[in-house]
């Protein structure tokens, strides 16, 4: 077998990537992953540096590289970590936390951190099996609190833009779920900048271009401790089992995983989907008499209907 070499220097390479016919060592990835990065933003538009910038951060490989390349790029941002009280024998949520915490201290950036059960009482878990939205597992109730504090918090102070780590292999699996379900009203939404409207921050994807494998390997590389174990709940999820069927198409056909979703986003952009260009929000929103946030309902929103059931 031949030593790969990295494209730019000649030396021994750290990483190679099929899908982009590209080999790099360790330094030169770490500089390319942030030019990538850089590109993502300015391609898509997502913010500039006059941007107050929330970053969704889960102590996971992903959040954290987020984070730490939206810092190197220096651009305004802090992060947000919710506990969600889920429990497992490596006590997930608080390890998390704790990983999220060491990462915002050893660069002295700023976690705002909510705790589900001191706010509203109860553990993810807890909400989620007294509400109709999670009998077997808690992943719906979870999503909303978890969508529901972000848009929450990052009102409340001040930031212009939410950003969150999805990298290609989530947006293909979302993307490759809402197709197998024709959720339209989805498909419409699934885009790497999702505009504002009423009470609704500007979110985007930065990573959305970017294979997991290199999400992880910027992880490693930089040397950057985080939480390697998954939510418990995550096992046997859909999203895991598209994600495996994909990569193995992506085995055979190096890249796929990438064309599939730039070319959705393109027939997008061109109009080739006709009622489902573009990637509107939901213009009929009021703010929930409870909680302020927008929603569609006619009375509380559904986080409040969810939350207040408990009680
Ligand atoms: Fe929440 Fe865990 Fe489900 Fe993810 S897998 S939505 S963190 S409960
Ligand atoms: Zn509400």
């Amino acid at each position: 077998m031949t030593t790969m070499l990295c494209h730019r220097c000649k030396e021994r390479a750290a990483i190679r990537m099929r899908q982009h016919r590209l080999s790099l060592c360790k330094d030169h990835y770490l500089e390319w992953f942030v030019e990538q990065t850089e590109r993502a933003i300015k391609k898509y538009h997502m913010f500039t540096h006059d941007d107050k910038i929330l970053v969704a951060v889960s102590g996971g490989k992903d959040s954290l590289a987020l984070w730490d390349v939206l810092w190197k790029l220096e651009y305004q941002v802090d992060g947000l970590y919710i506990n969600l009280g889920i429990d497992s024998e490596e006590d997930y949520s608080d390890e998390s936390e704790r990983y999220s915490r060491e990462f915002a201290e050893e660069r002295g950036l700023q976690l705002h951190i909510i705790n589900v059960e001191s706010a509203y009482g109860r553990t993810v878990p807890q909400i989620a099996r007294k509400s109709r939205r999670g009998k077997t597992k808690p992943c719906s109730a979870c999503g909303m609190v978890k969508r529901h504090e972000m848009n929450r918090i990052a009102r409340e102070l001040g930031y212009s833009v939410l950003a969150t780590a999805h990298n290609l292999d989530d947006e293909v699996a979302i993307l490759f779920g809402n197709i197998m379900t024709w959720q339209t009203d989805l498909l419409k939404r699934q885009s790497p900048v999702l505009e504002a409207a009423d009470g609704f921050l500007r979110k985007v994807k930065p990573f959305c271009r970017f294979y997991e494998r290199e999400t992880a390997a910027y992880t490693l590389l930089s040397n950057i401790p985080y939480i390697e174990e998954e939510c418990p709940f995550a096992e046997g999820s859909k999203q895991l089992y598209y994600k495996e069927m994909i990569n193995k198409m992506e085995e055979d056909q190096p890249g796929i995983k990438l064309a599939f979703y730039v070319g959705f986003l393109n027939t997008k952009e061109s109009g080739g989907f006709g009622d489902l260009n573009g990637a509107e929000r939901n213009n009929e929103l009021k703010p929930c008499p409870k909680c302020g946030q927008p929603t569609t309902n006619t009375g509380e929103c559904a986080f409040c209907k969810m939350v207040n059931n408990v009680e």
